[in-house]
């Protein structure tokens, strides 16, 4: 990746990734076995707290898909998916044969709206489709609205996935996102706070769960000298090599959070004085983001007419990358068929906002870059 331009979000590396990489070569764990992965998985279990279990796998996505299946989800079945967030979140369902019913955001947390989740299970159950499972999302960072969406999934005892992509070492009222959901994923994708070049987790409340999963992620064999298989198995694992980089990582991921919230920070000072925008930040203290993106909106009436698009055309011409937000799963020409319950709060956030860069790899000079195209962006 080029040093001249300004990346939303990219690799970062700590240093001794290379060291625990030589490891595996210096000992041949070059598989998808061996003390990194065994290592990777102990480190991020004692971050995550809460007495959870981690399988490290080959991709957030990945995870997802594994997560549905431990939960039963089948051919012809339907599963709950907040609509504003990456199509990954929504895919697994589709890869096994079932429909996903997408939920729109609330404007606090830009995630699943309560209001519009319940609803959606109230309808369905009155058409005889209980849905199997919802998939709650923690954008850019920030939690969703735990207590409401965990205390609507236990009322109608629908079990939660919690996808924490974007949210290693967030948390809500002290506790680490990645430890709500009935199961919960993680990402180490190139973009993300920390990343083992891809790669992703599983985090279970049992060691049976744990245990399930890494056995279908490795080609459900059975226990035989010869190789048996009794189910449908995955090529799923992650790499010791991979899970050499990440150990390096989580010696600085605590590092990476303080400078993206710097980068927060940073953006909160930038748009003080510059009216119609508004950073997206913490609804209230219960709230601790780690601000893997930061964001924006605008209201373009009160912006000197900018909008976001215009915005991000103005900072691709100096060779600064921002990215509008997730577009919502419910407009996706892949899914117009689904089902939808909700107003127009993802979608107007869509329209209105733009993703800034905000790697914890930017330096003093990237920030004046930065801070030079938007004031003349919005001529200040
Ligand atoms: C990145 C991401 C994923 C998928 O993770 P991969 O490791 O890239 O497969 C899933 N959900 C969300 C919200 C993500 O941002």
């Amino acid at each position: 990746m080029s040093n001249s331009k300004i990346w939303l979000s990219s690799p970062h590396m700590g240093g001794n990734e290379q060291k625990y990489v030589q490891e595996a070569f210096d000992t041949n764990w070059v598989a998808p076995l061996g003390p990194n992965v065994s290592g990777f998985e102990q480190d991020l279990e004692n971050y995550l707290g809460e007495a959870v279990h981690v399988g490290a796998l080959s991709s957030g996505t990945a995870a997802l898909h594994l997560a549905l299946i431990l939960l039963g989800v089948k051919n012809g079945d339907e599963v709950i998916c907040q609509s504003m967030t990456f199509s990954a979140s929504a895919n697994p369902i589709v890869y096994l044969g079932a429909t996903p019913i997408f939920i729109d955001s609330e404007p606090e947390t830009w995630n699943m709206c309560p209001v519009a989740l319940e609803q959606a299970i109230q309808d369905r159950i009155a058409k005889g489709k209980k849905p199997k499972a919802i998939i709650g999302v923690h954008l850019y960072g920030m939690a969703f609205k735990v207590d409401e969406i965990t205390a609507i999934a236990d009322k109608y005892e629908i079990p939660l996935v919690e996808d924490s992509a974007e949210a290693l070492g967030s948390t809500y009222k002290g506790r680490k996102c990645g430890t709500f959901g009935n199961l919960s994923i993680l990402s180490f994708n190139g973009n993300k706070i920390i990343t083992t070049s891809g790669g992703g987790a599983i985090v279970t409340k049992t060691l049976e769960q744990k245990n399930k999963a890494v056995f279908l992620s490795t080609q459900a064999r059975d226990n035989a000298p010869h190789y048996q298989h009794s189910e449908i198995g995955y090529n799923y694992r992650m790499s010791n090599i991979c899970a050499g980089i990440g150990r390096g990582q989580m010696e600085v991921l605590d590092q990476h959070i303080a400078l993206r919230r710097a980068m927060h920070r940073f953006y909160v000072d930038l748009f003080k004085n510059i009216p119609g925008v508004t950073v997206f930040s913490e609804p209230n203290s219960d709230y601790f983001s780690n601000h893997w993106l930061s964001c924006v909106v605008i209201d373009t009436t009160k912006a000197n007419g900018v909008t976001s698009e215009m915005m991000r055309l103005a900072l691709e011409k100096v060779n600064i990358e921002c990215r509008p937000l997730w577009k919502p799963m419910h407009l996706q020409p892949v899914f117009s068929d689904c089902l939808y319950f909700g107003h127009t709060v993802a979608e107007n956030l869509f329209t209105n906002g733009l993703c800034l860069p905000s790697g914890s790899n930017l330096s003093e000079n990237d920030r004046n870059s930065i801070s030079n195209a938007i004031q003349s962006v919005f001529r200040v």
